[in-house]
């Protein structure tokens, strides 16, 4: 193909085209991005390729004029760009970096499970951890946690069970351990345990009790917040708590929890008593079992970062 640009001439001269159609192509045939194209891919092109391509060209401009004045396109968040099939020049559609940057944060979202959670755990990153001594044990016990799951995810690691007074920042470093599991592809499960609790309880009865449960028992990573917050049923404690457990232990599954409570004090002050106030030592020590098989106690003190 000679001269682009004498071709887009003749063109427009030798078919005696209606001004309507000529008014329509003048400017496309002038775009100093379909010129250019053209000039680029002129040996690639058959002879009649530009003429025979007028649609698409004419569909590329007006589109491409849409998408940088973030008018609605035919392909939102598609950004149009011209290529050479089969000799002729056609539309194709790429995501924008913007559609490519929503979908990565969305695939990120949906690894980062959580269920009842204060919505600060999205949030929560490493990099704004607190660096002061007396996290240090805790953020060193959830960095070799990390470490060692990205390693091997098929061993069984144990989770860690973080105990220390209201605000230190549990729930905070459970948040941080799941975004930056999500950052390498892997997906966790954060459920606030009383409010879970409490629909448990009323899901009682209706058919999706069991669905419900599953999700929560069988997620590849499973943090337990804030166990021992509110009194619990022994219903609760056998029927939810109880078979949690029991099912993560035996497929040996990575589970957390945070608790007011150290483990010791969740045993003999909250697992034992139940609601009429009778004492169960043997099921709470079960209990205690599993949790001490799934998790290592680490004592989080510090200052409370809510009065802040
Ligand atoms: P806990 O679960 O121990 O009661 P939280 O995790 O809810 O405590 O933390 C209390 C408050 O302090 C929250 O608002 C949280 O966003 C903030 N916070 C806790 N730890 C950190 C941290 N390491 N870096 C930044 N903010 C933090
Ligand atoms: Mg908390």
């Amino acid at each position: 193909m000679e001269n682009i640009r004498e071709v887009l001439k003749e063109l427009m001269s030798k078919r005696q085209l209606d001004t309507k159609f000529q008014d329509l192509m003048t400017p496309v045939y002038e775009d100093a991005d379909v010129l250019k194209f053209c000039e680029e891919h002129k040996n690639e092109l058959s002879t009649d390729g530009v003429a025979r391509s007028a649609s698409k060209l004419y569909e590329y401009v007006q589109e491409r004029d849409k998408y940088n004045r973030n008018e609605p396109t035919l392909m939102p968040g598609y950004q149009p760009i011209l290529i050479v099939n089969n000799h002729m020049i056609e539309v194709s559609y790429q995501p924008s970096k913007k559609l490519l940057a929503n979908e990565k944060q969305r695939a990120f979202n949906m690894r980062v499970k959580a269920v009842n959670m204060p919505k600060m755990i999205r949030r929560a990153r490493f990099d704004d951890f607190f660096p002061d001594q007396d996290r240090q044990t805790a953020l060193t016990a959830a960095l070799n946690f990390i470490q060692a799951y990205e390693k091997d995810p098929h061993q069984f690691h144990k989770g860690l069970y973080l105990t220390g007074s209201f605000g230190v920042g549990k729930t905070y470093l459970l948040g941080a351990i799941a975004n930056e599991l999500a950052t390498q592809g892997y997906e966790s499960t954060l459920v606030h345990f009383p409010s879970f609790a409490v629909e448990m309880k009323n899901a009682i009865g209706e058919n999706n009790l069991a669905e419900k449960l599953n999700l929560v028992k069988k997620a590849p990573i499973l943090m337990l917040d804030d166990v021992g917050a509110d009194a619990m049923s022994s219903w609760v404690r056998d029927e939810v708590l109880g078979v949690i457990l029991e099912y993560r232990m035996q497929n040996e599954l990575p589970t957390f929890f945070s608790s007011n409570f150290s483990m010791t004090q969740l045993e003999t002050e909250h697992l034992q008593i139940n609601q009429r106030g009778e004492s169960e030592p043997l099921k709470a020590k079960r209990l205690m079992e599993r949790i001490k098989f799934l998790a290592t106690e680490v004592t989080m003190v510090g200052v409370n970062r809510r009065q802040k």
